[in-house]
């Protein structure tokens, strides 16, 4: 399939997890890409991805970053049609060890970087006139905040408030505005968790803690892969999701039903 042939793509934190498998999946159905990360193997991850990607160094937080970064997508495939808002930190702590830097840090990345990019590649697709899709990464947690992460389940409730409130600024401009909510999907972020919760919440050994939820708690009773969340977002990308907007649509095997 080429549902993407000459679209122009923006992934933030692309270069690993869930973001770099929605890159391949744009990649092979034609698109060209861009993955934005903070780190400087983005590059790599980007030549692996192949002649139609590009990396850049960003860091989502950072406003003339971000707006660098969609002038970059600009010069090398011409916009932005499609733009992921998918970069994301969580860390776990109990409520008294919580610090002020963990919320701030985890609302500035998680929040406002989200909004950032979602502003300027709002700015990218009006100028174009073509319309565009924005797809915001939220988490199971913006559904049901879970134990020692309040500041983590706050920063994705807020990326479904501020997809709503875009989404119907831009609605009569032809771009949607969603945001997907991941169950329990094997990356770097499942091992930290693992390892985390699995100390806190009992003395669970490596991998022990994510296998109980996950055989407990999922009605399909597997992890998610990355491309499970690609599929969504691809869909969300696609011709065939031009009436859906401000939405907030969950991938996780039945984890959470509401
Ligand atoms: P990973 O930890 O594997 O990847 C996170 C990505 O975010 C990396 O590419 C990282 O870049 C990037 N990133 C972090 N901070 C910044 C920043 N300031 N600026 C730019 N990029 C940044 O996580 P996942 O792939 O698991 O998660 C992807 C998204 O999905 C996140 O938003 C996460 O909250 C969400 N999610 C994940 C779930 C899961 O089970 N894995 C469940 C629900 C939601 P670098 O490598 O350069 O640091």
């Amino acid at each position: 399939m080429d549902r993407f042939a000459g679209k122009s793509v923006v992934i933030t934190g692309g270069n690993k997890g869930i973001g770099y498998s929605i890159a391949e999946r744009f990649v092979s159905e034609g698109a060209n890409v861009v993955i934005a990360s903070v780190e400087d193997q983005v590059m790599e991850a980007a030549t692996k991805l192949g002649p139609n990607t590009r990396s850049f160094v960003c860091d989502v937080t950072d406003k003339e970053q971000v707006a660098a970064l969609y002038e970059f997508a600009k010069s090398e495939f011409g916009g932005t049609d499609v733009s992921v808002q998918n970069a994301g930190i969580i860390t776990i702590a109990k409520v008294e060890d919580l610090t002020e830097q963990d919320w701030d840090a985890t609302m500035e990345v998680n929040t406002k970087g989200v909004f950032l990019c979602c502003q300027e590649a709002i700015r990218h697709m009006r100028a174009s006139g073509n319309g565009g899709r924005l797809i915001n990464t939220a988490s199971g947690q913006a559904r049901d905040g879970f134990i020692y992460t309040p500041h983590y389940a706050a920063s994705k409730f807020g990326v479904m408030g501020l997809t709503q409130s875009l989404a119907k600024e831009v609605a009569l401009e032809a771009i949607t505005v969603n945001a997907i909510c991941p169950g329990i999907i094997r990356t770097d972020m499942w091992d930290y968790n693992d390892r985390i919760w699995g100390k806190m919440l009992g003395n669970f050994g490596p991998g022990e803690l994510m296998e109980n939820w996950v055989q407990n708690n999922i009605p399909m009773k597997r992890a998610g892969e990355g491309s499970d969340v690609a599929g969504l977002v691809a869909f969300l990308a696609s011709k065939d999701a031009t009436y859906i907007t401000g939405q907030t649509i969950n991938v996780d095997g039945g984890l959470i039903m509401s």
